[in-house]
Parts: C-alpha cells; sequence; structure tokens
C-alpha cells in the first residue's frame, strides 16, 4: 500500500501542475482574446471608415450630366447604395445589410458602416459598406504567446529542476561512497571469520566443539550470500560484467561445497547426483548470484530433515538447471520475482535475491520455469538458451 501511493504521489503532482498551469493559461489567454479582439475590431472600423469616406468623395466629385460612375470594387469590402426612401440602387453585398440606420453593426462575423450621404447628382441617400471580421491575426498572436509562455515554463522549469536536483546529488554521491567504503569494509572481516573457521574446523575433528564452528562457517556463508546479493543490488547499473564460457558444472559443485555448512546446521540434505558438463556463456558474478541465491532460498525455506535436490542436465543442447525443496511452496508466482516482495518473513532476508535472478535471466534469456503449491515444495528452472557449448 505504501509503495502504491510513493508511486502515485509524483503522478497527481504532476497532473495538479500540469491542470493549474492550463487553467491559468487559459484565463489569461481569454483576457487577451478579448482585449487583442477589440483593438482589432477598431481597426478594422477606421479601416471601414476610411473606405466608405473614399466612396462618399468619388460620389460627391460627380458632376451634374455626367453619363457613367464606376462603383469602386474591392476584394475586402462590398458596398451597396439606397436612395432616400431606403429602396436599393445598386448593390455587391452578398450578406443582407442590417436597418440603415447610421453608425457601425457586426452581423455574421461581418463589419457593416452606414452613412446618410448628402444630396449628390446620383440620387444616393444611403451608403453602406462591409468587410468580413479578420480574427487570423488575433489567433496568431495567441499562439505566439502559448509557445512563449510554454518555453519559458518548460525552461524555468528546467532551470528549478536542476538546481533542487544537485544537492541531491551530492547527497546520493556521498551516500554512495559511504556504501562502498562500509561494503568494502565488511567483505575483509567476512572472509576473514570463514577462513579461520575452516581452519579451525580442520583441526578440531571430531571434537564437540567442531558442531559450533560448523555453525560459524553456516552463518559466514549466509552472510556472504546476503552480502553478495548486497552488492550485486548495489553496483547493478554501473559495473559491467563481462562474460565469459564458464563451466557450470564446476561452478553448481563448487557453490554447493560452500553451502553445505549452512544446509547441515538446519539438518537439510544437499542432494547434487546429477550434474552434466554444461557450458555457459554468462560471467561467472552473475551466475554465481543466480545459483547462491537459489541454494540459500532453498535451504531457508525447506522444512527441517528434508532434501534440497540440484539437477543439471542437457535438454536439445541446452543447460536445464533445477533447485527443488521441499519447503512451504510459493503463492504469488508472478510477484515473487520482484523487488523486495517477500511471502515470508520468518526467516532473514532483504527480499532482494530473486529480484536479482529474474533481472540476470531477463539480460541472458535463460527461461525460468516455476513449479509450486503452497504446503508443496518448490522447483526453480532455468534454461540457458543462450549459449556456446565448447
Ligand atoms: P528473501 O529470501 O531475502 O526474502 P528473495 O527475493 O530471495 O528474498 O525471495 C522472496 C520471497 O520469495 C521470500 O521472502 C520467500 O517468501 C519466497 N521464496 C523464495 N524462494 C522460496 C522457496 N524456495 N520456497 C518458498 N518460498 C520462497
Amino acid at each position: 500500500m505504501a509503495l502504491d501511493l510513493q508511486h502515485k504521489e509524483p503522478v497527481a503532482l504532476a497532473l495538479f501542475h500540469a491542470f493549474s498551469v492550463i487553467l491559468i493559461l487559459g484565463v489569461v489567454l481569454f483576457f487577451y482574446y478579448q482585449m487583442a479582439m477589440k483593438l482589432s475590431i477598431n481597426r478594422q472600423k477606421s479601416e471601414l471608415n476610411s473606405f466608405s469616406a473614399h466612396l462618399e468623395s468619388r460620389i460627391q466629385s460627380i458632376l451634374p450630366g455626367e453619363e457613367y460612375f464606376t462603383v469602386p470594387r474591392s476584394f475586402v469590402y462590398d458596398s451597396a447604395f439606397y436612395d432616400r426612401e431606403g429602396a436599393p440602387l445598386f448593390s455587391l453585398m452578398h450578406t443582407r445589410p442590417p436597418l440603415l440606420i447610421e453608425g457601425y453593426a457586426s452581423i455574421e462575423g461581418r463589419l457593416f458602416l452606414t452613412r446618410h450621404l448628402r444630396s449628390n447628382p446620383l440620387g444616393i441617400g444611403t451608403l453602406c459598406v462591409s468587410k468580413a471580421i479578420e480574427e487570423v491575426q488575433v489567433w496568431q498572436q495567441i499562439l505566439w504567446l502559448i509557445v512563449l509562455v510554454l518555453a519559458y515554463l518548460m525552461l524555468s522549469t528546467l532551470w528549478l529542476l536542476e538546481r533542487s536536483r544537485s544537492p541531491l546529488l551530492q547527497a546520493n554521491k556521498r551516500l554512495k561512497r559511504f556504501m562502498d567504503d562500509a561494503m568494502h569494509e565488511l567483505r575483509v572481516p567476512l572472509g576473514v571469520v570463514r577462513l579461520n573457521a575452516e581452519m579451525l574446523q580442520d583441526s578440531l575433528q571430531n571434537s564437540p566443539l567442531s558442531k559450533r564452528v560448523r555453525r560459524i562457517i553456516g552463518a559466514s556463508a549466509s552472510l556472504e550470500s546476503l552480502y553478495g546479493s548486497l552488492e550485486f543490488g548495489m553496483r547493478h547499473g554501473h559495473v559491467e560484467y563481462t562474460p565469459k564460457v564458464l563451466d557450470l558444472e564446476e561452478l553448481l559443485t563448487s557453490r554447493i561445497g560452500f553451502f553445505q555448512e549452512l544446509a547441515q546446521n538446519r539438518h537439510i540434505r544437499i542432494q547434487a547426483d546429477t550434474l552434466d558438463e554444461a557450458y555457459i556463456w554468462m560471467s561467472e558474478e552473475e551466475a554465481t548470484r543466480l545459483i547462491d541465491n537459489n541454494l540459500s532460498n532453498a535451504i531457508k525455506y525447506s522444512h527441517e530433515h528434508e532434501t534440497v535436490t540440484v539437477t543439471l542436465t542437457l535438454e536439445d543442447c541446452c543447460p536445464r538447471l533445477c533447485f527443488c525443496d521441499k519447503g512451504e511452496g510459493i503463492r504469488d508466482h508472478k510477484k515473487i520475482f520482484e523487488r523486495f516482495y517477500r511471502e515470508n518473513d520468518t526467516q532473514g532476508g532483504l527480499g532482494l535475491g530473486l529480484g536479482i535472478i529474474h533481472e540476470i535471466c531477463e539480460k541472458y534469456r535463460i527461461k525460468i520455469d516455476l513449479n509450486s503449491t503452497p504446503g508443496g515444495g518448490s522447483t526453480f528452472c532455468y534454461t540457458f538458451k543462450n549459449l556456446q557449448n565448447s
């Protein structure tokens, strides 16, 4: 539940931020549009006024007895002439003008200007001109405004992010250096404890103390395995492990030997009778993590006095490695491979092991088969497809 919230919070914040930016920008743009349209209409009114004045001066300049009068035409402006009673004399208008009341009017996206004329030889009493109301310029301005505001927002957000990121990066760097040092300081004493306990075990032979020393060896093996997972988890993404042709049987035998004391302390037998010769293309570090995490889990989650069976076989030339235990089994076969997901808190652990295994398998295209039922034990099988047989 807590994990869910952590994921949802930044998304909700980002949505809220985006929504508030859109809202504020929308309100500002709405008022800007109103103002810009007002200015634009005023400008268009004065243009219409100039055109009608031009027409009027042409009409007034006609001499009595003149036979022809050519109405000036325009792509932008329409014009119409009416007599003193309002009856049309001549019209170039596509839209019918409103009532012939002097002044400006706007109808159906057009601007009209009506003027009553002084007496003239043509007998024109009223002149009406019109033009389509232009909005393109206003929308162009708004578009530019949006682009500018968004560019400003983006740049300022990036700048802010960069500024707030740097203390975090510094803290992260310090933490990473501390963890590196701590891991390094842990590794040496761990090795010393194990090595000396093994030497002590050799010298004690059948003494009653030997059982205790065996426990120390088992516990240090468990610690070393946990240490390995932690180190791998921390280095993952920073360190490139180099793959090579690896003798899987040899590595497996060595790792089983490493976990023997731990298994014996829990009265568990590791049976590894079927180990075929197999070579894989993988880094030793990653192969070790895969084997160690499986062996450590099989021992941890088995019931006491049970047997953990390890097999390494070849199936259509592909090595297949299986770990089978008679433990409590697994409920959720998918979630189990997520980092920090655990079904059992009674045994020590961090919930890292299977997550690491999953990452390694994805990287090397190793097929995972999990066969497990609650109460019926578990079998983890890995089929290595990306191999180089030597
Ligand atoms: P950890 O063992 O440190 O908890 P893992 O990622 O290795 O972390 O395992 C995650 C969980 O999967 C464990 O907490 C346990 O509940 C379950 N699990 C793993 N292997 C087995 C197994 N062989 N039998 C039963 N449960 C297992």
